[in-house]
Order: C-alpha cells, then sequence, then structure tokens
C-alpha cells in the first residue's frame, strides 16, 4: 500500500516556517507584499484570489488586489502594471489568469517587472528555467518539489515522467526535475503509447486535465506518483489518477484533494518571501 502524500500537512508546515521568516524580515524592517490583479469577476479566480490575499496577511504580509472590470483596456491593465512595476513598496505581482478575449495574455505577462515576476511567468524566469535557475519556479511546480524534498524522495538518477507540457505545470515540472539530475521524459496528448513510458518512471506527474488518465497498468510497482490534475466528476474533485487502484500499487502518492492543490497557494507564499529576499536584502544578486 503506497504511503500517502499529505500536502495540507506539507502545507502547513511550509507556512509556519514562512510566518516565522516574515517575523524575523519584518524585525529587519522588510515588510513582503504581494499584489494580485484580478480583470472582471469570473467566482473561481475571485475565490482564489481571496484565499491568496487572506494567507498573505495571516502570514504577516502585506497584500493587495488590484480588481478591474471585465471590459477595462489593454492599455489601462498595462498602465495598472507599471504603477505596481515603479512601486519600490510591491515585492511580488501576479496577473490572475485567465484573463478575456480581449486582451493579449503574453504581452500582459511580459510587461510584470521580472524582479516582482511571483508565479514565474515573465519570459526572462521561462528563460531562466532552461538555464535551470530561475528566480522562482512557478508555484505549482514549486509545490511538487516541496513535497518530494519534505518526503524524502531523491530525485538525482531517478526516471521522472510527466504527463503535461503546459507553461504553467508540466513544462516547467519537467525543467525542475532535470534541473534536479532526474532523467526526464515529457508526454503530452500527442505520445505515441503513453504508458509504455509512464510505467518506466520511478517518479510519475500527472498534470493532463483528463480524470481517469492514469490507471494502475501505467504504473510501475512502488513508483512516486504526484497527480496535479483537478477534475469534477459527478459533483466531486478527483485526479488524473485512478487512485483507488493505483494507491494498492504504488509507492507514494498525493491525492485529490488535498495533494499538490494546498501547496499551490503557500508556494505563492514562498515564491513573495524570496522575491522581497533578492530584491531588499540582496538587491537582486543572489
Ligand atoms: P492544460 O490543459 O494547459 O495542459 C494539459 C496538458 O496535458 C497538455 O500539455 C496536453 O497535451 C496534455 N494532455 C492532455 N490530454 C492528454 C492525454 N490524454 N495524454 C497525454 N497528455 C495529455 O492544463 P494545465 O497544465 O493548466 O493543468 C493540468 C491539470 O492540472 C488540470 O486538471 C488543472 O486543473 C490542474 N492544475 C492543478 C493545480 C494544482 O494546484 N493542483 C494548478 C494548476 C493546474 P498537449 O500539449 O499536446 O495539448
Amino acid at each position: 500500500m503506497a504511503r500517502i502524500l499529505d500536502g495540507k500537512a506539507i502545507a502547513a508546515a511550509v507556512k509556519q516556517d514562512l510566518a516565522m521568516e516574515i517575523a524575523q524580515l519584518r524585525e529587519c524592517g522588510v515588510q513582503p507584499k504581494l499584489v494580485v490583479v484580478l480583470v472582471g469577476d469570473d467566482a473561481a479566480s475571485a475565490s482564489y484570489v481571496r484565499s491568496k490575499e487572506r494567507l498573505a496577511r495571516e502570514l504577516g504580509m502585506e497584500a493587495e488586489v488590484i480588481r478591474l472590470a471585465a471590459d477595462v483596456s489593454e492599455v489601462e491593465l498595462l498602465r495598472q502594471i507599471e504603477l505596481q512595476n515603479a512601486d519600490d513598496a510591491v515585492d511580488a505581482l501576479l496577473v490572475q489568469l485567465p484573463l478575456p478575449d480581449h486582451i493579449d495574455t503574453d504581452r500582459v505577462l511580459a510587461a510584470v517587472d521580472p524582479n516582482k515576476d511571483v508565479d514565474g511567468f515573465h519570459p526572462q524566469n521561462i528563460g531562466r528555467y532552461a538555464m535551470g535557475s530561475p528566480l522562482v519556479w512557478p508555484c505549482t511546480t514549486a509545490g511538487i518539489l516541496e513535497i518530494l524534498v519534505r518526503s524524502s524522495v531523491p530525485l538525482a538518477g531517478q526516471t521522472a515522467v510527466v504527463v503535461g507540457r503546459s507553461r504553467i505545470v508540466g513544462w516547467p515540472t519537467a525543467q525542475l526535475l532535470l534541473a534536479h539530475n532526474a532523467t526526464v521524459v515529457q508526454c503530452h496528448s500527442r505520445t505515441k503509447d503513453l504508458t509504455e513510458f509512464t510505467r518506466q518512471a520511478d517518479i510519475l506527474v500527472v498534470a493532463a486535465g483528463q480524470a481517469g488518465l492514469i490507471g494502475v497498468d501505467d504504473v510501475r510497482e512502488g513508483a512516486v506518483v504526484i497527480d496535479v490534475g483537478i477534475n469534477r466528476v459527478d459533483g466531486r474533485l478527483v485526479g488524473d489518477v485512478d487512485f483507488d487502484s493505483v494507491v494498492a500499487k504504488a509507492g507514494a502518492i498525493t491525492p485529490v484533494p488535498g495533494g499538490v492543490g494546498p501547496l499551490t497557494v503557500a508556494m505563492l507564499m514562498k515564491n513573495t518571501v524570496r522575491l522581497a529576499r533578492l530584491r531588499r536584502l540582496t538587491k537582486g544578486d543572489e
């Protein structure tokens, strides 16, 4: 029976460490500040933003949400980003995605100051993943690493298979595993015979958004299975992995909910603190 990698407990430990770190920073006169730009009134986005704001404040940071109407012009959105870039009190800036169709998302992400790019989506940071050393890794990817490290899963020399190649999760996660010396295979919707690859994985990360994509026959005995997927099936949240069957064969597995999800927002806070440290204490030259 697999060890259950409890994301809630790991996220709680991350938050506890962060609260202490933030208290120390405040003693040195550094008050980390996160700004979130929210465009429109999508209920899910508004709820994610509220939880980010709440957690930042709980941990002792400053948090501000800039709410813009769904029909805001791209020029006005870029102007708001410029204002935050120029504000020395702001350490971390993120634009909640998705943006309305009339706005060019890539242009907006590229307008964020790379030193305040807490989501790690700026082209400069993406270039840095390729070099293995971004200022921050995107939050979900960073959360996956936190789970693996805090669960003492070795990475170097392991065969890691990542299903999914999105810019938000799959691609940076493959880069991160490579940077930690795993041997990495990246699969996607055009991969022929997915099972042939997933069965080789010592570490299998699944971020496809397809409920039940990975079943017991797709997993190697004893593998570490990280299920990033979030799917709603018959009113229930499930991952991309058939948990009930895979749990009997894997060595370790993250549940959904309660696996990677809780880490994502915790890592946003950790990234905020890191950017505050880099910008204010080391002048960005770490
Ligand atoms: P995207 O839809 O952007 O990307 C999905 C990726 O999976 C694509 O690369 C796609 O391939 C690949 N894929 C889709 N179907 C298959 C298949 N049948 N076989 C192999 N590969 C496949 O999704 P995201 O990366 O944004 O998110 C993935 C999942 O993770 C979603 O369920 C999302 O809700 C969840 N998520 C969870 C988070 C968390 O905190 N737990 C955070 C972010 C996302 P191709 O490139 O060829 O299209």
